[in-house]
């Protein structure tokens, strides 16, 4: 992640921040309005984090644990772990 990017995605959590902190401090607009800013800021953050889709996983065949589908040793066991 670049600096630019790293300041926006920190100016985004800022404006998530102020916006919770807005549902109990600020009495002038209406509980759903406020809401609707923090669902928004941190739609904005999620946005910036560009996080794609979750990898895909697997079970390890000698512990049972999860692993990414492509992983070719079990980070859980250590174990080789091929999905073949
Ligand atoms: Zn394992």
């Amino acid at each position: 992640m670049g600096e630019r990017a790293d300041r926006d995605l920190r100016l985004a959590i800022d404006t998530v921040e102020k916006n919770l902190l807005a549902l109990h401090d600020d009495p002038s607009s209406a509980p759903s309005v406020k809401v609707e800013a923090v669902r928004s800021a941190w739609q904005s953050v999620v946005e910036r984090l560009a996080l794609g889709p979750e990898p895909e996983r697997r079970i390890c065949p000698h512990c049972g644990g999860f692993v990414r589908r492509e992983a070719i040793r079990c980070i859980h066991c250590w174990k080789p772990s091929s999905s073949e």
